[in-house]
């Protein structure tokens, strides 16, 4: 039988590689984790949903500012911000996580952390630093980069990605995005909320497109009111460098030609799988644009090497990452064929409001085929959102001919919280009556979970049925005020 240096080796300590590693060490596996940035992590917490999550409640504390009067306060005039200690905060919260996530404690749990950049030489073997380790088992969990798209000019002109926009020396004075998904919208409101003009380009006529489209222009609307300027069904034409400004040519829905220019360009287009250097082709582990093939048990074409996170192009989550991880520890380590199931796999956009999802939405419902119902039920009607100066927003959930939930989207104060007792409710198979019956603290933006429940059910408690059943059998008098 053949020998290795070690039960598994895992390339990239970003979440997916870093949950395979802290499972596998501590199941007794002996464990290689290796990273080409000189800190483990990832882009979740140096490019990613930390550092933007920390940007956007400073900008909302500086909104709040700006918006005292709204909460009986004094109006009071802020100065202009210095992103230099914006910077700073961002980076003392990614340093009190990165403890969590230092090469002492993989230790600490039994993992050998390696840095540096390896590529196969053989099915099981690797090349890393002048030296050749073996494993049993491989995970490749090597994330994704933004899409460098081939617009013309791009490659002439600086512009931004994820991995510039939080060390910036100072707050531009203007920012073009190209793009329209979650990372373009949660900048889009955090630069405008801090003194940015900011436009976004959007080539379709909506924007974070996997979403319902009457809870995307929801967003939209908020984010327009804020001072964001948006360009729907446009598609650029090409970039130029105007040395103290970049230019963007644009062409609208009728064909029009229009010239934008900013101080910045950010473009967030999409990302793609971080493939290339590894040898993959030379191993026979199959890729294309969107990512590494993966089977159900999160195996590439090659059955005893992995992939999990951002690389397989699926969800591209920090939490979807962290289940593959687990996916494959059962997989690799237990020998348990454990399958990915993403029906209930939830999501949030960090816009304020947030915009929250679990199971299916309309569109998703449609494409399948599914018959479905919606429910609604505004925040303006929630007594907490009303206090908290929050009116805008609605939850919307989805039955099938059954009755079932099929899904929920939330719009609205802290959706993403919100939405774990949802999670709960799918995960659990919980009924729709359990939710309506149980009592929520009054008052919190958590009665509208229950509300909505109780819309679909009160038609049928209060029918005119069951009112002339309990009639009947109790000889109740009817109405006391109005017409039967
Ligand atoms: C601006 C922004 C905001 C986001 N916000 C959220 C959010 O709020 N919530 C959320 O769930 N998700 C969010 N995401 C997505 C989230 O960051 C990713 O889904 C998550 O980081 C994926 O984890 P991963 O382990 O697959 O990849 P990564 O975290 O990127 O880790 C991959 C690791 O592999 C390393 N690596 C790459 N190539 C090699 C190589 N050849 N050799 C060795 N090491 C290598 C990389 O350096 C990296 O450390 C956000 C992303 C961005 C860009």
């Amino acid at each position: 039988m053949a020998t290795y240096d070690y039960d598994i080796g895992i390339i990239g300590g970003g979440a997916a590689g870093l949950t395979v590693a802290s499972g596998a060490a501590q199941l007794g596996a002996k464990t290689l984790l290796i990273e080409k940035e000189k800190e483990l992590g990832g882009d979740c917490l140096h490019f990613g949903c930390v550092p933007s999550k920390t940007l956007i409640r400073t900008a909302q504390v500086y909104h709040t500012m700006k918006n005292s009067r709204g909460f009986g306060l004094p109006t009071v005039q802020v100065p202009p911000i210095d992103f230099t200690n914006v910077k700073e905060r961002i980076q003392a919260v990614i340093a009190s996580i990165q403890k969590h996530d230092s090469e002492e404690r993989f230790c600490s749990l039994g993992a050998k952390v390696h840095f540096g950049e390896p590529a196969f030489v053989d099915e099981h073997s690797i090349r890393l630093n002048r030296e050749t380790i073996s494993a049993k088992t491989w995970v490749l969990a090597v994330g994704s980069s933004p899409d460098r798209p081939p617009i013309e000019g791009l490659n002439k002109t600086p512009y931004l990605t994820n991995k510039e926009i939080f060390s910036l020396d100072r707050l531009p004075a203007s920012m073009i995005i190209l793009g329209a998904g979650p990372i373009a919208i949660e900048m889009a409101q955090a630069f405008c909320r801090l003194g940015t003009k900011v436009f976004v380009i959007q080539r379709s006529g909506q924007i974070l497109t996997k979403e319902d489209k009457d809870m995307a222009d929801d967003v939209m609307q908020v984010l327009a009111s804020e001072g964001v300027t948006f360009y729907l069904n446009t598609s650029v034409l090409g970039v130029k460098d105007l040395c103290d400004e970049r230019q963007v040519l644009l062409k609208g829905r009728e064909g029009k030609t229009i010239g934008l220019a900013a101080e910045e360009l950010f473009v967030a287009m999409g990302r793609d799988p971080n493939v290339q250097g590894l040898n993959l082709e030379g191993i026979g582990v199959e890729f294309d644009r969107k990512g590494i093939k993966v089977d159900e048990r999160m195996r590439t074409s090659q059955k005893h090497v992995y992939a999990a996170g951002d690389v397989t192009g699926k969800f591209q989550f920090t939490h979807a990452a962290g289940y593959e991880g687990g996916i494959v520890v059962s997989n690799a380590i237990f020998r348990l064929p454990r399958k990915v199931k993403y029906s209930f796999l939830p999501w949030c956009t960090y816009t304020d409001p947030e915009l929250a999802s679990i199971g299916m939405n309309e569109k998703r419902a449609r494409e399948a085929g599914i018959e479905y119902s919606v429910y609604t039920e505004a925040f303006k009607s929630n007594d907490r959102s009303l206090a908290e100066g929050e009116q805008i927003g609605k939850i919307k959930m989805l039955l099938d001919q059954n009755e079932k939930p099929l899904g929920v989207q939330i719009f609205g104060p802290q959706a993403g919280e919100l939405l774990s007792e949802w999670v709960a409710v799918f995960n659990g198979k919980v009924g729709l009556s359990t939710l309506a019956a149980a009592i929520h603290p009054y008052p919190t933006l958590g009665e509208i979970n229950k509300r909505v429940a109780g819309l679909y059910l009160s038609p049928k408690i209060f029918s005119d049925r069951i009112r002339k059943g309990l009639k009947f059998f109790f000889h109740l008098k009817g109405r006391a005020c109005g017409e039967e």
